[in-house]
Formats: C-alpha cells, sequence, structure tokens
C-alpha cells in the first residue's frame, strides 16, 4: 500500500503539489500511516531492521544472478536447472524491491513528520531550479513508467550551467538498462504545471540564494577545493565501510549507489557520480549511473551522508 497520493522522495520532499495547502498534505500522508501501523506495519527502528536485513537479501540475490549470468557469458548456456533458478530468484528480486519500496515510503513519511515545522511550499520558477536539482539525487518514489512500469527519475539537459524550469524532464530508468545494442525504455515526459510545486524543507542555507548565486559561489576555486576535499572523505568513509549512499538506489539491482571519482576530471562538476555496486567501466556490468554534474546534487549528498551541504 502507499499512502503518499503523490510523488516524495528520501530526503522528506514532496512533488507535484503546486494547488494543495501544506497543512492538507500532510495530514493525508498522516491519515494513510495511522492506518498503515494499525494493520501491523512496521515503523520506526523496526522498519529500518526490516530494510537492513531485506538489503542483505537482496544482495546475496544479486550476486547469485550476476554469478548465473557469468556462467551463461562464458559457457554460452545454462542447465535447466540453474536457469530455473535464475527465474526463482529474479522473482525473489522482484519481490524484495517491492518491499524495500515499502519501505523507503516510511522512512520518508517519518522524514516529513520529523521536518514538518520546517517544511514549506517551493514554487519553481528561474530562481529556484536548484531546489528541483537538489531533490533529483534521492529516489523519487511513486513515479512510474507507463510504457514499462519503471521508476522515473527527474533527469535535465546536463551540460547547462544553470537550467531552466523547461529543461527539466521525467526519464524512465529503463534507458539505463542496456540489452544487447538498444535501451530498454527510452519514454520520457515532461513536466507538468503540478510538478512544479515542491513542499521541502527549506531551512538549508542553499535555497536562500537563487540558482544562478549558487552557481556562482561554486566557481569559486576556494569553494571549489573544499567541497572536492569532503567528497573525498565521505567517498573514502564510504568505501571503508563498505557502503553505498543511502537515499539513491540502483533501479535494476535496488542496492545503495556506490559514489565515485572520475580519473582526469575537468573540475568538481565534472569528478563525481554515482554508480551501481554492479556498474563496471566500459558497460560491462550494470549501466546504471548518475552524474553529479551541478552544485545542488553534490550539496544534496553532503548533507543527507554527514549532516551538512555545502554552504
Ligand atoms: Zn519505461
Ligand atoms: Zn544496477
Amino acid at each position: 500500500m502507499s499512502f503518499f497520493d503523490r510523488l516524495a522522495n528520501g530526503l522528506g520532499t514532496l512533488l507535484g503539489v503546486l494547488v494543495d495547502t501544506t497543512v492538507q498534505v500532510i495530514s493525508g500522508i498522516k491519515r494513510g500511516y495511522e492506518a498503515y501501523k494499525r494493520q501491523g506495519g512496521a515503523t520506526g527502528a523496526d522498519i529500518v531492521d526490516e530494510i537492513t536485513r531485506k538489503k542483505d537479501r537482496l544482495r546475496s540475490v544479486n550476486d547469485e544472478i550476476m554469478h548465473l549470468r557469468n556462467q551463461r557469458m562464458s559457457s554460452g548456456s545454462l542447465s535447466d536447472r540453474a536457469r530455473k533458478r535464475w527465474e526463482d530468484l529474479r522473482a525473489e528480486r522482484d519481490q524484495l524491491l517491492s518491499e524495500l519500496n515499502q519501505g523507503k515510503e516510511v522512512r520518508a513519511a517519518e522524514k516529513i513528520f520529523e521536518t514538518e515545522s520546517v517544511i514549506d511550499k517551493v514554487e519553481i520558477d528561474l530562481e529556484t531550479t536548484h531546489v528541483l536539482q537538489y531533490n533529483a539525487f534521492a529516489d523519487t518514489l511513486g513515479k512510474q513508467c507507463r510504457v514499462c512500469g519503471r521508476p522515473m527519475k527527474l533527469q535535465w539537459k546536463r551540460d547547462l550551467s544553470v537550467a531552466e524550469p523547461k529543461d527539466f524532464y521525467w526519464g524512465c530508468t529503463g534507458w539505463y538498462v542496456v540489452q544487447g545494442d538498444r535501451r530498454a525504455c527510452m519514454h520520457t515526459k515532461k513536466l507538468q504545471r503540478n510538478d512544479y510545486g515542491l513542499m521541502t524543507d527549506t531551512t538549508a542555507p542553499e535555497f536562500s540564494m537563487t540558482a544562478e548565486e549558487f552557481g556562482i559561489i561554486l566557481t569559486d576555486k576556494g569553494t571549489e577545493k573544499i567541497i572536492d576535499t569532503r567528497l573525498n572523505d565521505l567517498k573514502s568513509d564510504l568505501n571503508s565501510g563498505h557502503r553505498g549512499v543511502e537515499l539513491a538506489t540502483c533501479p535494476v539491482h535496488g542496492e545503495n549507489m556506490v559514489l565515485r571519482r572520475k580519473q582526469n576530471a575537468t573540475g568538481l562538476l565534472d569528478a563525481y557520480f554515482l554508480a551501481c555496486p554492479y556498474w563496471q567501466p566500459n558497460n560491462a556490468g550494470c549501466t546504471f549511473i548518475e552524474k553529479l554534474k551541478s552544485g545542488s546534487q553534490l550539496a544534496a549528498l553532503l548533507k543527507s551522508e554527514t549532516g551538512r551541504g555545502v554552504l
């Protein structure tokens, strides 16, 4: 069951709320959450434990699927028994992904209740596009592709220094699934007017300036250096704990994305990307990566993993 009748993400942001009031929206989520609890749904520390257990199982399932895949690639075929095992594992993975998705919704709702007093409505215009980018980093809950059913992600034309509201669109994550020489789904959808309304915790200092001002700050060499160091430290911390980024997962494998740094990067906004743990260079593994090409994405990542953004 879902208690969001609109889109949300793990940062505790609600998307597509241009016409509603904050009070209406939050009380709607509270009703759904209470009903879920009455039916015995896990919350608080229990749901965190449940998510951890399911993620562990998911990792074993993914590893075994990968193992079978490699076996098939090296020997050209699989025994009937191995093929059957593969099918069972894929069904189990689908089940785990949907249960984990429910878990993400519970956590997102709790995050919204925690920050309720500072949640404000932001209407995206030329000056606030960085708020959209900030939120694009975390998985969107509840946005499915109407063609293939995969989750969709907020995207924008990446080579722009400041994106305008019209440069954003929903892109199907099937785009990252390469089957032979084609992509599994290339469906995109324009943002609807309602998508330009967000409810989010606006206390982050990044939101007190315009998209353009925010962009200018990040061109300062000193600032760039500091952020780069912090990201590198975060990367080492995550690596040494064998952890991925909490709020961003691969839509295919469901596992937390790994923060990586490119060799020979031309600058801060070219240096970092998130990759599926099954990613390998030269398209050898899972192709799901997300480039961190805006200061807002870096800020959101640092804020959610370390408690402090870039300012
Ligand atoms: Zn699709
Ligand atoms: Zn993946």
